[in-house]
């Protein structure tokens, strides 16, 4: 890539929630988390509501190369798997600034993960047309499919979810990794039917690395206070382990990590 370019890049701006310095779930190793501003969906769970707005006096317009500068100052801690995250909020509705982050971030060697609830895909035709571009950028994308059932989906999230299971199908076609995720939600997401199905659909893509039950927590409740909104969930306890091991059974996560383990 050519040294002008890179200038270009890095005065791409992007309006930014917050940073993480030392993430440990989003994607392989240690890893640098930045939170980008708006998200479409309404999940009932979202610990990030405070995400939600479009435009935000909370958030930060900053540079790329602000944003890698600081991400740059952890570098020494990421080892040979770590790197950085782009997470939100919803990362692909501000695209233009995840691909110059990215593009600078592969310049340097650094392995991208994108995290994403892929809403805006299909239902944006600029996103859209630029998401190939940026997952060639993309080592990694974490993909959250809320649910399967296309009514629960939306009671869950206010949102459609075919074109998000057609974004996974996209991923798979195209070869890109992924580790998709699950929340479970008692009385929300961990109905059997759901799963078996939920399962069935992930077993027809192709480089799933880890296929992930993440057990519904309480830990967001606080900042919905805060914005002074109803928690939709109010009462709604994390699922029993009974339940996630039954999850887990039923989407045969398992073999997931032994195809993971197979391809090491
Ligand atoms: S997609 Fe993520 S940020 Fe958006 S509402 Fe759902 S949980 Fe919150």
């Amino acid at each position: 890539m050519m040294s002008e370019n890179i200038d270009e890049l890095k005065k791409v701006t992007g309006l930014i929630h917050s940073t993480e310095s030392f993430g440990s779930v989003d994607g392989p190793g240690v890893r640098f988390i930045i939170f980008m501003q708006g998200c479409r969906m309404r999940c009932k769970y979202c610990h990030n509501p405070d995400t939600w707005a479009l435009k935000s006096d909370k958030a930060t317009e900053r540079t790329v190369e602000d944003v890698m500068d600081e991400a740059l100052r952890f570098r020494g801690f990421w080892g040979e798997k770590g790197g950085i995250t782009v997470s939100g909020g919803e990362a692909l509705l501000q695209i233009d600034f995840v691909l110059a982050l990215f593009k600078y971030a592969k310049s340097l060697g650094i392995h991208t993960t994108l995290d994403t609830a892929a809403q805006p895909y299909l239902t944006d035709k600029y996103v859209t047309e630029k998401i190939d571009e940026l997952l060639d950028y993309t080592d990694l994308v974490l993909l959250d499919i809320k649910e399967i059932n296309p009514e629960r989906h939306k009671e869950l999230t206010a949102n459609k979810n075919d074109n998000i299971l057609a974004f996974a199908q996209y991923l798979s076609d195209r070869g890109n990794a992924m580790w998709v995720r699950h929340v479970l939600v008692p009385g929300e997401s961990d109905f059997d039917e759901d799963l078996v199905q939920l399962g069935e659909f992930v077993k027809t893509l192709k480089n799933v690395l880890k296929f992930e039950i993440l057990p519904y927590h309480t830990m967001g409740e606080f900042k919905w206070r805060e914005l002074g909104w109803k928690y939709p969930l109010e009462g709604v306890k994390p699922p029993t382990k009974d339940r996630v091991h039954n999850a887990k059974e039923i989407m045969n996560t398992e073999s997931y990590q032994d195809y993971l383990e197979r391809i090491r």
